[in-house]
């Protein structure tokens, strides 16, 4: 029999739309299998592609693979149709898609990928007596705590080298080498489970829930649960009877950094069982992260834990996926590859049959209205677990008061929480010193040569920073507008209202929490330990310090200016008021004791701030839905957004005319097109901004639209490129 001729369908890792057809040779043909990387020739070039399929076929004119880069796949056959439609959807090219999804560093490494390891010791059977005090001290550690890395074992015995290296001359030691997995989590203790009994809404939402694992099938449900109502108890019990019903499961986290809480909660939960966790977080080097991917395709994890990318990880049977505060803007990549986790979760259920768990204290209103409508299972918890009421929210006005950074009521009902001993935390969503130096002479400002934004200062480092491109520089003096010596801050960042902290209350021990002082590997989850354990009065920091957190200490929480995300131009920042000023209310009296809020703004009369206030989540919804409706804006209709980008203003001016009036010729009134406009951030990095909205009220219109992209692409001027955000969640 003469062998079969093979075609590999192999979307290659370059910007192509469409994946391209090779010639499987012959003596690749027992190995190749789909799902593995593969090295063929584009043009002159030799680059790396993924084989998607492998069919009998006519391979004439076909050139042949040069060579498989894998000798197990990298995922699924199951994954293939994923890959695809995501691909279509977002336009972006698929084999693009798939190195996003793959981990870092696969594409680029030639040879092996460097492993560490690490001595592991392990106390001998045998009852031969030590010698020596030290000796006998780690000899009793080890009998009593089983095989200890070298790494806990220097935690408590230092420089134990030659303790060590004697100990195993004796032969009372084996030694033997592992895997190091340098996993922040791996160091901190794991937590001890607390058993509940779910709450009568828990059990409630677990029934719905197991009912769906039964039946099998693609099933999502929204868990809409108050700050503190115990979310995160319905995942783990979903999650075990999805286990026990032989599947896996995937649970994605806004920032993994973020919830090292979470993550304990099901290390805890699943320690003394045999289940396998695999954590996708930033810490892991690509080494780490293209072994864990590894270990997960083969089926050797049953929960993945990570953050967006997670969304891909190559489970071949997850029964259920999970998306803690689906409503975070995290879950979108910003640029390049501009994918949403949460509705890929959504297709990924679709796709192999899962159960799809979205849960959120502020729904995104999209996913509420999709639940309001019955496509989704809703799931409400309306009260926090043991009866704990919400905290009681008071609205501060601050256009009468003459300290606007700390209003006196903000003021004094910290002095009564620092009185009582309990724990403070205050928000202002921007770090830095003050988002602007202003010569109150000649009104001169300083801004980002290559952004066109002000540039904030910062105080410790005392120097003037982009927040966009970390564009860095020393603060002018004297003034470059007039030369005099009047250029002041303006406004305020955490750093300012710390400074102002610790001039009011000098005894009390403040922490400031942001990007400036999270840097450091380690820094946030030693930050948690510090108010976990009581050692901060007073925490003060942007949306970071918002999310998740479950911090029982804390009764006051104020919000220093509930402004700062309002006056955003775009349709979403109500919703995004709304629900930050929700979240970090949420994280008041979660212990015993119950909590105070008090929101500073000048908007005092603001639906957003009123709803939020009032704890009222269906109000603010209904009238914002009402007026997006109106408006033709999501979810009563869908947007793309296409922003081309230049170094010459003039070209990326001329291209988006060109390119809005063939989209409109093109659409037959059938979209929106809004624009061509500037970009409200109309210079980044250098590069001139302007987009074009398209908005529709179907999305297969929208898509039929698309389909001419790749030809009106090729029509734009030199040096214009265009960028595709397909449900864009951020538009500046
Ligand atoms: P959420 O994620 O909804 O804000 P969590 O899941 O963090 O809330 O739960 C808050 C706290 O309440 C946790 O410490 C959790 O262990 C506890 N908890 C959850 N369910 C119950 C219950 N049924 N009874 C008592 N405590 C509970
Ligand atoms: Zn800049």
């Amino acid at each position: 029999m003469t062998p079969e001729t093979l075609v590999a369908t192999v979307a290659v890792a370059a910007p192509l739309p469409q994946p391209l057809s090779y010639l499987l040779p012959e003596e690749l043909q027992t190995q190749a299998q789909i799902g593995m990387r593969v090295e063929v020739p584009l043009g002159p070039r030799r680059v790396v592609g993924y084989l998607l399929a492998i069919a009998p076929g006519e391979a004439e004119k076909l050139k042949p693979i040069s060579r498989l880069l894998d000798s197990e796949p990298l995922f699924a056959p199951e994954l293939v149709p994923f890959f695809r439609q995501v691909a279509h959807y977002y336009r972006h090219p698929p084999g693009e898609v798939i190195r996003c999804a793959l981990p870092a560093g696969l594409g680029e490494k030639k040879g092996g990928v460097k492993i560490l390891r690490e001595k592991v010791y392990n106390a001998s059977p045998g009852e031969e007596a030590p010698r020596g005090e030290r000796q006998r001290d780690i000899l009793t550690y080890l009998r009593q705590h089983g095989p200890c890395r070298a790494s806990d074992l220097r935690a408590h015995f230092p420089h134990p080298q030659t303790v060590l290296k004697r100990l195993e001359e004796l032969g009372l030691i084996r030694v033997h080498e592992e895997e190091r997995e340098r996993d922040p989590f791996r160091d901190l203790a794991i937590p001890a489970d607390h058993p509940v009994t779910p709450s009568d809404e828990q059990e409630q939402a677990l029934s719905a829930i197991t009912a769906a694992l039964e039946t099998g099938g693609f099933s999502p449900f929204l868990l809409h649960g108050v700050t503190g109502s115990g979310k995160t108890e319905v995942y783990l019990r979903s999650i075990a009877c999805a286990l026990a019903a032989g599947k896996q499961a995937l649970v994605l986290v806004p920032e993994i950094a973020l919830t090292p809480q979470l993550v304990g909660r099901f290390r805890a939960r699943f320690s003394d069982s045999a289940i396998r966790i695999a954590v996708l977080h930033s810490g892991l080097s690509d080494g780490e992260r293209y072994d864990a991917w590894r270990r997960i395709a083969r089926g050797e994890a049953e929960i993945v834990i990570g953050a967006r990318s997670a969304v891909f990880a190559p489970l071949t049977q997850p029964g259920i996926i999970v998306v803690d505060e689906e409503h975070e803007a995290s879950y979108k990549q910003g640029e390049g590859f501009r994918y949403h986790a949460r509705d890929l979760a959504l297709w990924r259920g679709q796709l192999q049959k899962a159960t799809v768990l979205l849960g959120s204290a502020t729904p995104a209103l999209t996913t509420y209205q999709r639940a309001q409508s019955g496509q989704t299972g809703y799931l409400p918890l309306h009260g926090r677990v043991a009866g704990r009421p919400l905290p009681s929210v008071e609205i501060l006005d601050l256009r009468g008061h003459a300290n606007a950074l700390l209003a006196a009521p903000l003021q004094e009902a910290l002095t009564a929480t620092l009185e009582r001993g309990e724990q403070a935390l205050l928000l202002l969503n921007r770090r830095g010193y003050a988002p602007y130096l202003l010569c109150s002479d000649c009104g001169t400002t300083c801004h980002c040569p290559n952004c066109e934004i002000t540039l904030t200062y910062h105080l410790k480092s005392r120097r003037l920073r982009c927040h966009y491109c970390d564009y860095d520089q020393r603060p002018p003096d004297p003034c470059p507008g007039c030369g005099g010596s009047q250029l002041m801050p303006y406004g305020a960042g955490t750093e300012r209202v710390e400074e102002e902290l610790a001039r009011l209350y000098p005894e009390a021990r403040l922490m400031r929490m942001d990007r400036d002082t999270t840097a450091g590997r380690g820094r946030h989850q030693q930050m948690l330990d510090a108010i976990l354990a009581g050692e901060v009065d007073i925490l003060i920091g942007t949306q970071m310090i918002a999310k998740g957190h479950d911090f029982p200490g804390v009764t006051l929480v104020g919000v220093v200016q509930a402004d700062t995300t309002l006056n955003f131009p775009d349709f979403r920042s109500s919703e995004r008021t709304f629900s930050l000023l929700t979240q970090v209310a949420g994280r008041a009296g979660r212990g015993e004791r119950p909590g105070t809020v008090m929101i500073q703004t000048y908007h005092p009369e603001h639906e957003a701030i009123l709803c939020a206030a009032a704890h009222d989540y269906p109000r603010f919804a209904e009238q914002e839905l009402a007026a997006r409706q109106v408006l033709g804006y999501p979810p009563f209709g869908f947007l793309v957004n296409l922003i081309l980008a230049g170094n010459d203003p003039r070209r990326v001016e001329e291209g988006a005319t060109r390119l809005a009036t063939v989209l409109m010729e093109r659409s037959r009134d059938a979209v929106e097109i809004l624009g061509p406009a500037p970009c409200p951030f109309a210079r980044l990095r250098g590069k001139s901004r302007m987009q074009i909205l398209l908005k529709a009220s179907q999305r297969s219109v929208l898509q039929r639209l698309l389909d001419h992209l790749p030809e009106l692409r090729r029509g734009l001027p030199a040096g214009v490129a265009l960028a595709i955000d397909v449900d864009p969640l951020d538009m500046l």
